[in-house]
């Protein structure tokens, strides 16, 4: 089988079993009450959006009009492309892993709910953010096996954003949480797990 179309099958596939697991989760969260709704930075929110719209876009474009954008093909070695499907099938293990730790606590804005408590297990005993980290891993990781410059380039712009959305939501609760999220701050990274050195 030609390879281009092998990798085009694969993305399908794995965007369908991705969009399953987020759907499940998305689903009941929008069932459930928010208690205090907060912002990120304008700026971050516009940057989000077109970096979001551009990169489903040149999909769109990719997967039903190649010719469209053949300017925009670039050689990624097989390698590189086989490694974007693995990284992606662990970032939606991952996904799923970060959503039934978070459980009840998610939602798709900055919000306090109704009996918020702390998560601080699992993906979240060393990583504040670790859901950013893997949404952004799976949407470089699928780019990658397109081998299209256009969609790896929204996928970049998906990334640059989330440091200010962080910290909006680190202000967000440690207004809620004040003592308790400082001190797990200070055991955490933010998008990265913290691995303590020997000295600590
Ligand atoms: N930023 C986190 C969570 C994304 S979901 C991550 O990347 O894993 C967004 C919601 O999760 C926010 O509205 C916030 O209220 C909630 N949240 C974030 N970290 C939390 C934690 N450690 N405990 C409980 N709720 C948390």
């Amino acid at each position: 089988m030609n390879e281009d179309l092998l990798f085009r099958q694969l993305f399908v596939a794995i965007y369908i079993v991705f969009a399953g697991v987020r759907m499940r989760y998305r689903i009941s969260s929008a069932k459930r009450e928010l208690e205090q709704r907060h912002q990120a930075p304008g700026i971050a929110m516009i940057l989000l959006t077109i970096a979001i719209l551009g990169y489903f876009s040149s999909i769109f474009l990719d997967l039903f009009f190649p010719h469209w954008l053949s300017w925009s093909r670039i050689m990624i070695p097989s390698w590189l492309r086989w490694l974007g499907v693995i990284v992606a099938l662990c970032s939606t293990l991952l996904v799923d892993w970060i959503h039934r730790e978070l459980g009840r606590q998610y939602s798709a804005e900055l919000a306090i709910q109704k009996e918020h408590s702390l998560v601080t297990t699992g993906p979240y005993a060393r990583t504040r953010h670790p859901m950013y980290t893997a949404l952004n891993m799976f949407s470089f990781s699928t780019a990658l096996t397109t081998s299209n410059s256009l969609i790896l380039l929204f996928a970049i712009l998906v990334i640059i954003p989330f440091p200010w959305i962080a910290r909006a939501e680190e202000e967000m609760l440690l207004e809620t949480f004040g003592e308790e999220y400082r001190e797990y701050m200070k055991r955490t990274g933010r998008f990265f797990p913290l691995i303590r050195s020997k000295s600590d």
